[in-house]
């Protein structure tokens, strides 16, 4: 793609246009696209205090983590020793999605 070619996608694009302070009567092709966020917990309820907690909120989760996101059902997603992030108490779990 040449500079011109992006440039004409660029004053299609309905952001480029308000931010020029250009009015937009109707949506075009724009090379801006829209986001989409993956929103991921780690959710149990704690053996200890019985408040229902999303793992990955304690600050150290991840450290010495062995095992991707959502992954479950592995020997390595057995028995995986956490801290609850509301009391501190630790216990294990069994990763399931
Ligand atoms: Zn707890």
């Amino acid at each position: 793609m040449n500079d011109t070619i992006i440039l004409n996608a660029l004053r299609t694009c309905p952001g480029y246009r308000k931010a020029m302070g250009l009015y937009v009567k109707e949506e075009k092709e724009c090379i801006e696209s829209t986001k989409a966020s993956w929103s991921v917990t780690l959710d149990t309820e704690c053996p200890s205090c019985s408040e229902d907690v999303d793992l990955l909120e304690y600050s150290d989760f991840w450290d010495h983590a062995e095992f991707d996101i959502a992954e479950h059902g592995t020997e390595r997603t057995k028995g995986v020793e956490v801290t609850c992030p509301e009391c501190g108490d630790d216990f294990k779990v069994d990763f399931q999605y």
